[in-house]
């Protein structure tokens, strides 16, 4: 059989144009088809933790503010109550310093990077579905269509790498489906000129009030986000869990404008600051979608329902599923084709498993629990005021924390991430 490219990736987001890169640094004959064309907008909060950072630094990125990121020091968490400061922890896996910056320049900054590791770039590309082996049901290649005129393409490799996002388009071409039981979210998102572009800390609030009524303020269902960008804007958005009776039900915009309305004036929240429409989109949570390997077809980021449940972040997890896809990949293609390669391309979902599987198992009962709102105003009121418990619940939820050796709070969410039990 002929083949178009020895790895195709289906996706030019983080998760594809990491690996793109990775494979193609390694001499490896990349085709990246992306549907869109760069620069582009890409509905997201803009942010990375020092989580994400890491994997930038990974990749060879100059993660200086002179190279255009905006860094923030630490996270401030807001209650109806409450507003603490956390500078972000000093750890050995993660520098001390998130960043943020638009996903329309993040985007193209990683597929620029890509082509200029060597991988072939195919922009205005859409993938329509898998081409698969009628004898096996390998993955052999993907069908879609290109250009302004939609002509049919079709492009056959011996791998193919999905990095579709959230739509997941060429994992359900082969019948791999998001597991209901998992944890999703949506979220919404809007810039708003504001004086507090440059605040060095990136916010988190964990309740949405509305205050219109001043007699009676109305708890709203979901979180929220400030994501300073260092330009005159702010990214402000919002989600909401599956696991919350409001999930579906909600008019999220609507939403979004009653919280924003309630904050302070001078925040600059308000609809004549608004830059840009409302943007929304799904956030597939906790590995809602598996297998993440079968037969020639690597599930990588969002396709693979990557998110963290304790965040909604989900770039880190892209790139960092993206580094592993490579290695596994490089080492498949260095064997030959049979039940030797099958053996390291089998390894690349475990290898995930190991990275993140247990923190994600226990960021999907953490989702389960937040669901119900006693559980979280409870969460809210008392557990941020034990100052004891602020680093366990600060690390936990941004993921930040050295996994191997560490300090007591470290050791302990390695510990609960193991010990947390498969969902039946
Ligand atoms: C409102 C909102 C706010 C968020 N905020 C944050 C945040 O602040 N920080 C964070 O870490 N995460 C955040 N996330 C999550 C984050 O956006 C995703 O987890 C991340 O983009 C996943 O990267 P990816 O490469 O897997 O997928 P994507 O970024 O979705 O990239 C997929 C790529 O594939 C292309 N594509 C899709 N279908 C096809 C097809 N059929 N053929 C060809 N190309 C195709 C798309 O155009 C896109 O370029 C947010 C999400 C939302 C919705």
């Amino acid at each position: 059989m002929t083949h178009d490219a020895e790895v195709i990736v289906v996706g030019a987001g983080p998760a594809g144009s990491t690996v793109a890169t990775y494979l193609a640094r390694a001499g490896v004959d990349v085709l990246l088809l992306e549907k869109t064309a760069f620069p582009r907008e890409k509905v997201c909060g803009d942010g990375l933790t020092p989580r994400g950072v890491k994997q930038l630094i990974d990749l060879g990125l100059d993660t200086s503010q002179e190279a255009g990121w905006v860094h923030s020091r630490g996270l401030r968490i807001l209650t109806g109550e409450l507003t603490l400061e956390l500078d972000w922890p000093d750890l050995a896996s993660y520098p001390a310093y998130g960043v943020s910056r638009t996903r329309h320049d993040f985007d193209d900054l990683l597929a620029r990077t890509a082509m200029k590791a060597g991988a072939r770039l195919h922009e205005r590309t859409t993938v329509t579905g898998a081409i698969t082996d009628e004898r096996t049901g390998r993955v052999v290649g993907v069908q879609g269509k290109a250009g302004e005129d939609k002509r049919p393409v079709a492009y056959r490799a011996p791998l193919v790498l999905a990095c579709d996002g959230v739509s997941a388009r060429l994992a359900l071409s082969v019948g791999i489906d998001k597991d209901e039981k998992r944890p999703m979210g949506v979220a919404v998102r809007r810039y708003y000129r504001s004086p507090r572009h440059d605040d060095p800390f990136i916010e988190g609030h964990l309740e949405l009030w509305d205050r219109s009524d001043p007699a009676r303020p109305r708890l709203l269902p979901g979180y929220g986000w400030a994501f300073p960008l260092g330009d005159g804007t702010v990214n402000v958005g919002l989600g909401i869990l599956s696991t919350s009776k409001a999930f579906r039900n909600t008019d999220y915009r609507a939403l979004l404008r009653s919280w924003l309305d309630s904050t302070p004036e001078e925040w600059g929240y308000r609809e004549e600051n608004a830059v840009g429409r409302i943007g929304g989109a799904g956030l597939p949570m906790g590995f809602n979608r598996t297998p993440h390997y079968r037969d020639g077809l690597l599930l990588l980021g969002d396709a693979g329902g990557m998110v963290s449940p304790f965040n909604g972040e989900g770039i880190s997890a892209a790139m960092e599923s993206a580094q592993l896809a490579a290695e596994h990949v490089v080492q498949a293609l260095a064997r030959p084709e049979g039940p030797s390669r099958e053996r390291v391309l089998r390894r690349y979902p475990e290898a995930l498993a190991e990275e993140m599987g247990g923190y994600y198992r226990l960021g999907n009962a953490f989702a389960r629990a937040i669901g119900k709102p006693a559980v979280m105003r409870a969460a809210t009121k008392y557990g941020l005021r034990v100052n004891p418990l602020i680093p366990l619940v600060y690390k936990g939820l941004s993921g930040c924390f050295d996994a191997k050796g560490g300090d007591l709070v470290d050791r302990l969410i390695s510990a609960a991430s193991r010990l947390t039990p498969a969902p039946r």
